[in-house]
């Protein structure tokens, strides 16, 4: 992909310039782009965070990542291949790891603007819209002629579930300009191609500014992308897909605690002849090869400055410097987890912007995850910075 290539074959439009201070019009960048007053009507007349923005006086979060439309159906019990059940109700939401990334961002108060894809239809900027009401400046969404990408996901009574994801007009974004400043900060995660997070990172590395990567869904990352990444976010998952880390099997997350009412099947007894396995988390290939050692150090073989290892309710670790630092999660009743690691990059992408330092982000940043857990929803249950101090404070200032 070339790196200057307008979208579309229209001339390469201003879709970044910025909204003047001044309050005068933006120019309208081009038919691929909407500003936020165009994509809705109920966008509010009082300017959100990001209005009067500008990338070479305000420090601004820049977002290039995806937009969803997902849609959730819940239903007593799922449906197995060739069979059709009826759902009781189906619930359509704004998704995306780009877009709730950018609303975690925007409800700490750091302005922020979103680079993504979408399709043009009444639903899509209906969502834009709703984006642009907490505080995100959509003016460089770019519209296509692909359909919006969606998840379409089941929920049954036990909370199982069953998604497709359609990437859409995520698969086809390019990154046409972006007029990041030195003190920005370019956050990407692993939902557009890895081309144009590549491209991203390049030029926000070259003007002096922070890129932060949340590497997930879980998949190897380009290792040039990981030489222009400051910071690496991801959870135990995706740490052992993309750094090769020991998996969560080796630190029982207290969420997946064994339910009670379940019964041993006597059937799946362990085998006393067998021996522990001493490398669970490798695959039988590279069991065998003896230069791979069953425990990495982490603290010594970083590919990016700093790695942050996300945990559920053990929290998170902060690796950098040749040390390693845990942060606990702060004790709440959960709710639904969905989220969290949205809310969390988001917050801690805001916290570093706000000069709070690593540590501080990354306390910042649990603080607002633990509180999105107890919500139900995914961008709903994002809190705003407000809530995040009263919650900080309700705790005493401590997890
Ligand atoms: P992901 O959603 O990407 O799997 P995690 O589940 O690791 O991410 O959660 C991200 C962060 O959210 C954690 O590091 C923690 O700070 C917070 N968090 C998640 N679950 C809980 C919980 N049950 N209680 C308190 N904080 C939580």
């Amino acid at each position: 992909m070339s790196e200057s290539a307008p979208t579309m074959g229209e001339p390469t439009p201003a879709m970044f310039e910025t909204t003047p201070a001044n309050g005068e019009p933006t120019p309208v960048a081009s038919r691929t782009t909407l500003t936020a007053a165009e994509s809705s009507s109920t966008v509010p007349e009082t300017a959100p965070a990001t209005a009067g923005s500008s990338s070479t006086t305000v420090n601004t979060i820049w977002v290039v990542g995806s937009f969803n439309v997902d849609f959730t159906l819940t239903m007593a019990a799922l449906p197995k291949p060739g069979e059709t059940l009826v759902g009781r109700q189906l619930v359509t939401n704004l998704g995306g790891k780009g877009a709730n990334q950018a609303v975690s961002c925007a409800r700490q108060g750091a302005p922020t603007r979103l680079i993504a894809r979408v399709g043009d239809d009444p639903e899509t900027r209906t969502m834009l819209g709703r984006l642009a009401e907490s505080g995100v400046d959509v003016s460089g969404v770019q519209l296509g002629a692909e359909r919006t990408g969606a998840a379409l996901v089941m929920v049954d009574d036990r909370g199982e579930n069953l998604i497709g994801l359609y990437p859409g007009a995520n698969g086809a974004l390019e990154l046409i300009d972006l007029p990041v400043a030195a003190g920005d900060v370019l956050l990407l995660q692993g939902e557009v191609s890895p081309e144009v997070n590549l491209i991203a990172a390049r030029r926000a590395r070259a003007v002096g500014c922070t890129v932060i990567l949340n590497a997930a869904p879980a998949a190897p990352q380009l290792p040039e992308l990981l030489s222009h990444t400051d910071f690496l976010i991801v959870n135990e998952h995706e740490a052992e897909i993309v750094l090769g880390w020991p998996g969560p099997q080796h630190q029982p997350d207290p969420r997946h605690q064994p339910d009670p009412r379940h019964r041993p099947d006597p059937r799946h007894r362990p085998d006393p002849q067998r021996r522990p396995d001493p490398q669970p988390h490798l695959d039988p290939q590279r069991r065998l090869d003896p230069r791979n050692k069953p425990h990495p150090q982490p603290q010594r073989d970083l590919p990016v400055p700093c790695v942050i290892v996300t945990a559920g309710a053990d929290g998170a670790r902060t690796y950098r410097d040749g040390t390693e630092r845990h942060q606990p999660a702060f004790r709440v009743a959960a709710v639904d987890t969905v989220g969290a690691g949205d809310t969390f990059v988001g917050a801690f992408a805001a916290g570093l912007r706000d000069g709070l330092g690593v540590p501080g982000a990354v306390r910042w940043a649990s603080a607002a995850a633990a509180l999105s857990v107890t919500r139900s929803g995914t961008q709903e249950s994002i809190p705003s910075a407000a809530d995040v101090r009263r919650f900080i404070t309700h705790h005493g200032g401590n997890p």
